[in-house]
């Protein structure tokens, strides 16, 4: 159990996280993800911040690397799963209904007991209906076994959670591989969204990411999407769904529905499609 964990880390820092985990330092923001031609909220990714008591509010870069491949790698995953059920049953009795993806580590969803664990979670949680539920995995991840890591999601998915492919683009999967992939959504990375306003290489990637959604039949979504043009280019080359500073930026999860009821979405982008 968690009182164990301070014995088995080594070193201060981990201690440090060990005791951050049982005194529930850590919380999950949640960034909406939107249908930008509707200007609907779809849903939310849970990302998580450690609320340091002296440091403030810290992001997943100056805890994560620590924890991923430590002993405590499993029990913040398990926290993170536990935690996104717990705002899912809040946000249900307030009549709130919005899918929540997170994010698991690729080690942690290799575990073998791992499914197993996922079920006992979702039965304590019996009352949330699994399909608000999806599981993140980076492209990397999903590449590092990838007989392993299908077995385990093709579970997942029974269970009744999607899967998406985060990061998409940024590691080498081919086309066969792509296929047969028990995936449900890509999101395709940041990176190709920036640079696609003025590198053609860019843009060309982002073309081919979204014809690959549709010759497959996955769900595709714009991840960092900060200006108001460059969901105005998705949306002009065929992709509806984006996240980025430029819809909202990660915040408290007490804060969504106050977002969710007083966003609009650019009137740009509204009429993007109409336009020539
Ligand atoms: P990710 O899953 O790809 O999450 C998206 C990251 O991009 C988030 O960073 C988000 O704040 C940031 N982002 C969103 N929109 C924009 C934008 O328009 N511009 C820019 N520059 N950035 C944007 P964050 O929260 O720092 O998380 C970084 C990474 O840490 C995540 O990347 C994910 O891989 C990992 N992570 C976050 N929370 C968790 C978690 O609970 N468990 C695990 N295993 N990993 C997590
Ligand atoms: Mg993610
Ligand atoms: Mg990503």
């Amino acid at each position: 159990g968690l009182q164990d964990l301070s014995l088995s880390t080594n070193g201060t820092r981990l201690d440090r996280l060990a005791t951050a985990l049982q005194a529930n330092e850590f919380c999950l923001y949640v960034q909406p993800k939107v249908d930008m031609q509707e200007g609907t909220l779809v849903g939310v990714e849970a990302l998580a911040r450690w609320r340091h008591p002296e440091q403030g509010l810290l992001g997943p870069g100056e805890f994560l690397p620590q924890i991923e491949g430590s002993v405590l790698e499993a029990p913040f995953g398990e926290w993170v799963l536990t935690h996104s059920l717990t705002l899912q049953r809040q946000w249900l009795s307030q009549g709130l209904r919005v899918p929540l993806s997170l994010n698991i580590s690729a080690r942690h969803l290799q575990m073998a007991d791992f499914p197993q664990r996922v079920q006992q979670l979702l039965a304590e949680y019996a009352d949330v209906p699994t399909s608000l539920l999806e599981i993140e995995i980076t492209e990397s991840a999903a590449l590092t076994d990838i007989d392993a890591v299908s077995a385990t999601l093709v579970q997942l998915r029974n269970m009744g959670l999607s899967v998406a492919i985060d990061d998409f683009g940024t590691g080498y999967s081919s086309l066969t591989y792509l296929r047969q992939f028990p995936a449900d959504t890509l999101k395709i990375d940041r990176s190709f969204v920036m640079g696609m306003m003025t590198d053609i290489g860019d843009m060309a990637i982002v073309d081919g990411v979204i014809g690959l959604s549709r010759s497959f039949g996955l769900t595709l979504i714009a991840e960092g999407v900060e200006t108001t043009e460059q969901g105005l280019r998705l949306l002009q080359m065929g992709c509806l769904l984006g996240q980025g500073y430029g819809i909202a930026r990660p915040m408290p999860a007490h804060e969504l529905q106050a977002w969710a009821a007083q966003w609009r979405a650019p009137e740009a982008w509204a009429q993007g499609l109409a336009k020539p």
